[in-house]
């Protein structure tokens, strides 16, 4: 996926979850947005990739694309961080499911992710699509509705 989706993927699901979670709504969207970027931090022409070009070298030289940055190992590690490094619950929540989100759209890509790394189990769902293809430009759309539908509720758009 773009990294245009997985913002959106990360926007949709912080505002899917701000209605049924008490943290502030505009708080776990930045979360949100930050931790749709996370994962790709393997890819050097990420987004996130490019502003950390050094610690993305090193990530992808010691695991690889879409492998410890995408599994649960990771989200878990960044959980056990986040209650030691940061003090905003809100904003610690927010990433997460943004990272959460990013996961869930690379395993809708033929690729899939290595969810269950350091075991070398590629995880997709059962219908994929590619990076670029209409289906992700549909996919993209769909999200793009959600975030306006979640947005409109809590920000009284
Ligand atoms: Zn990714």
């Amino acid at each position: 996926m773009t990294g245009k989706t997985h913002i959106t993927g990360g926007i949709a699901a912080s505002l899917a979850f701000a209605q049924v979670s008490h943290y502030e709504p505009a708080i776990l969207l930045i979360g949100g947005v930050a931790g749709a970027l996370i994962p790709d931090i393997c890819h050097g022409s990420s987004k996130i990739g490019r502003s950390l070009p050094i610690l993305s070298k090193l990530i992808s030289t010691l695991f690889g694309h879409r492998t410890f940055t995408h599994s649960l190992l990771f989200l878990l590690l960044m959980t056990v961080l986040f209650q030691a490094v940061l003090p905003n619950e809100a904003l610690a929540a927010g990433i997460l499911v943004g990272m959460i989100s990013h996961i869930v759209l690379d395993m809708a890509t033929k690729r899939g992710v290595k969810l269950l790394f350091p075991l070398r189990v590629t995880v997709r769902l059962p219908l994929t699509t590619s990076t670029g293809s209409f289906v992700e430009h549909l996919v993209f759309a769909a999200l793009s509705v959600l975030s306006v539908y979640f947005g409109y509720g809590l920000f009284n758009l």
